[in-house]
């Protein structure tokens, strides 16, 4: 009985413990995006950065200067995929000319929207 209680708090202890991980770099790489712009690669996950606690990307569009806050959890990829690889596939609904579109720059992660993402093609209407 009292193995079965400890093996279950160290299990909770250890999931925090991930999740404690999983902020720190989200935030490590927030800061180095948003303080220096880049190098973006590599990484968190879009799984680790929910698990962290940032779910939402901040980008700018690089013509109009646009910026939009998109929700990560929305985001029909899988949970591993490395977050600069979401850049290429973000395009602003503005300058937008049938399949080209301007390159857009990932800003930062924040925990919360901070701005309205409605003119923003999200990476899932390409398909
Ligand atoms: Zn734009």
């Amino acid at each position: 009985m009292g193995a079965d209680i400890r093996a279950k708090s160290a299990r909770e202890e250890a999931r925090k413990a991930a999740r404690e991980a999983d902020r720190a770099e989200a935030e490590a790489w927030s800061i180095r995006m948003e303080g220096y712009g880049g190098p973006a690669q590599p990484s968190p996950t879009i799984g680790q950065c929910l698990d962290g606690g940032l779910g939402w990307l901040e980008v700018e569009c690089n013509r109009c200067k646009t910026r939009a806050s998109l929700p990560l959890y929305a985001i029909r990829r899988p949970r591993d995929t490395p977050i600069w690889k979401l850049e290429a596939s973000l395009k602003c609904r503005s300058c937008r000319k049938g399949r080209s579109a301007p390159p857009v720059r990932i800003i930062k992660l924040t925990e919360a929207r901070e701005v309205t993402p409605y003119k923003w093609v999200h990476p899932d209407e390409e398909r």
